[in-house]
Order: C-alpha cells, then sequence, then structure tokens
C-alpha cells in the first residue's frame, strides 16, 4: 500500500485546494463532501499518510486512531447529528477496489439529517 501524495485529500491537507471545512484538530480535518448524496454529507480524514481504513489499522499510533474516532464523535456532534444531540447518522469508509473507494487517503463519510436509508444497494 504505497501513499500517493498527489490524492485530493493530500491537496486539501496542504492547503493546495480548498475545502468546505467544518473541523480540524491535531489528528483529524472535516470537510463537506463535493458531492453530497444525503441531506448532510460530510467527510472526516486522519491527517496521516494512510490509503484506507487497513492501511490506517495496521500502520496508524494509539494516539492518532483515538483521533480520528473521536474526530467522527466531535464532527458529527457540531452537524446536530450524533445520537446524543440529535438522531444519529451512517458512518461509512470504502475501502479499495470491491469497496468502491475513489479517493486514496482514508476518510469516514458521514451521511445524516435525514434517514439514510438501505445499507448495501
Ligand atoms: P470514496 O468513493 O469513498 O473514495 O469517496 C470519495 C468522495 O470524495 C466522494 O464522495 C467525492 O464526492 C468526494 N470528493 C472528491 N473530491 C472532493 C473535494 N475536492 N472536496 C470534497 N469532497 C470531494
Amino acid at each position: 500500500m504505497s501513499y500517493d501524495d498527489n490524492n485530493i485529500f493530500a491537496k486539501i491537507l496542504r492547503q493546495e485546494i480548498p475545502c468546505n471545512k467544518i473541523y480540524e484538530d491535531d489528528f483529524v480535518l472535516s470537510f463537506y463532501d463535493i458531492n453530497p448524496q444525503k441531506k448532510i454529507h460530510a467527510l472526516v480524514i486522519p491527517k496521516g499518510k494512510y490509503v484506507n481504513l487497513d492501511d490506517f489499522i495496521l500502520n496508524a499510533t494509539p494516539d492518532e486512531i483515538v483521533g480520528l474516532l473521536k474526530g467522527i464523535n466531535i464532527v458529527a456532534k457540531k452537524l446536530g447529528i450524533s445520537s446524543d444531540v440529535g438522531k444519529g447518522y451512517r458512518a461509512l469508509a470504502n475501502i479499495s477496489d470491491h469497496g468502491g473507494q475513489e479517493v486514496p487517503h482514508l476518510h469516514f463519510h458521514l451521511f445524516g439529517g435525514e434517514r439514510v436509508g438501505k445499507m448495501v444497494e
């Protein structure tokens, strides 16, 4: 799994291209998906260079792993969709070819603001 420094999310992290930012801390950056599939569609990405969830699980530090998971909840809360302040949401990570991953930098999609619907088409 070699990381492509030219993927679009790497460029967003380097601020070479803009994003519609929701939240940022030492471990994560979150921004709105450019092509929303639900009323609320956010992305949460780790700041480290990880191709996908498997790469992250195998190679990330414990602090990075906690940072990403906490980041998902912080963003969901900020958007008013976490189960403690809102009505819930779906967190989804596409992984590699059969998972339908298009951008080779790990990202979680957060879908919410309405019923998300069927899990798999
Ligand atoms: P995936 O298929 O899981 O790799 O999802 C990639 C997602 O990135 C898609 O939902 C795209 O709409 C989204 N996307 C691609 N380019 C951008 C961008 N510049 N800013 C925000 N979202 C993007």
